[in-house]
């Protein structure tokens, strides 16, 4: 019932900027060319986001809303392989829980878009209702909180709240260099990345000095692959915190993997405290649990000690091409 969903969603939805990153991994997921992110308030007054990717279909959109609802999973056996970012059918009736939600969808073979209000009660969204726009989705969230006000009080700033909600986008536009995304706070426009290689998004995300000192890794070693950029020191270091891993496209911040590259620093160039990179590692699906922790950030790998091995060594090969 709706206190379950409430404390459920407590989980998911820590604060504007997990809206933000469910909402954004939905749109990659429906592959989507581009995406636009308008928050205001820091995204607590509102999140909206669209993208264009494969749309919802209206007798499907009450399910969307609905708790377990995936479309991304046919049977457990899946769970193993997952390759979309989402996969628990939960993300959009946790947000519906706890928020004003409304969705506006058009798939390429309907003559209209449709639209959809989430109902705070689980599983009593109504039905769909004509409405107007282009090809893919609007997701509109307004008012986060408005009926858990004990959470709305741990909320930060609005300028703390903006800034988690912006490194959530960069997070995603770093691992789809190939998107074009928009972003704007309070109706300004905060970034816009045209679709381009990783090497240019690098240096939109990363700052030109990153991608003036850089050096790309891209190393195989049988189903291991590592590839991306690490970061040179330099005098004038615009960000300390611009390190970026991600493991079959997914964002993650693991201890054995930031170990290994910065034991490849210390090894090669004698220590950078603040080595700056953005790494890609892909891995068979079966070789890693994403599925740790509920904000899926944290990653377990079958055989740990290969995939230290291996980011180390490829790595220090990038770095040593400096002293080479
Ligand atoms: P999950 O992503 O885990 O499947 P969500 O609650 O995030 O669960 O989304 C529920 C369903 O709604 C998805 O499985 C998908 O079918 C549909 N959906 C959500 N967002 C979009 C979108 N932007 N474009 C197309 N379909 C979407
Ligand atoms: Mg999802």
């Amino acid at each position: 019932d709706q206190l379950i969903s409430q404390i459920a969603a407590g989980e998911v939805i820590e604060r504007p900027s997990a809206v933000v990153k469910e909402l954004l991994e939905n749109a990659l997921d429906a592959g989507a060319t581009q995406i636009t992110i308008r928050l205001e308030q820091g995204g607590v007054k509102r999140i909206a986001i669209t993208d264009d990717g494969c749309g919802i279909a209206p007798e499907h959109m009450p399910y969307a809303l609905a708790r377990h609802a995936t479309s991304k999973i046919a049977s457990l056996s899946d769970l193993e392989n997952v390759m979309t970012l989402g996969f628990r059918g939960e993300a959009l009736a946790s947000i519906a829980s706890v928020a004003q939600l409304t969705l506006t969808s058009r798939t390429a073979d309907a003559d209209h878009a449709w639209e959809i209000s989430g109902s705070p009660v689980d599983g009593d969204a109504g039905q769909a209702r004509p409405s107007s726009g282009p090809c893919g989705t609007t997701i509109d969230v307004r008012d986060l909180y408005f009926n858990t006000p004990a959470r709305r009080k741990f909320l930060k700033s609005e300028q703390t709240e903006y800034g988690h909600c912006a490194e959530v986008v960069r997070r995603l536009a770093l691992a789809r260099p190939d998107v074009v995304f928009s972003l704007s706070h309070n109706g300004k426009t905060a970034d816009h990345w045209k679709g381009s290689d990783l090497q240019k998004r690098c240096a939109q995300i990363l700052g030109a000095e990153f991608a003036s000192a850089c050096l790309a890794v891209d190393e195989t070693a049988g189903p291991l692959r590592l590839l991306g950029f690490v970061g040179l020191p330099t005098a004038a270091r615009s960000r300390a915190d611009a390190q970026y891993f991600y493991v079959n496209g997914r964002f993650v911040r693991d201890k054995l993997l930031t170990h290994a590259v910065r034991a490849a620093y210390q090894d090669v160039l004698h220590g950078d405290r603040y080595p700056s990179y953005a790494l890609s590692l892909e891995l068979d699906p079966a070789q890693v649990d994403v599925n740790v922790h509920p904000s899926k950030i944290e990653v377990r790998f079958r055989d740990s000690r290969a995939v230290h091995q291996f980011v180390f060594h490829a790595v220090s090969r990038a770095l040593a091409q400096t002293s080479a």
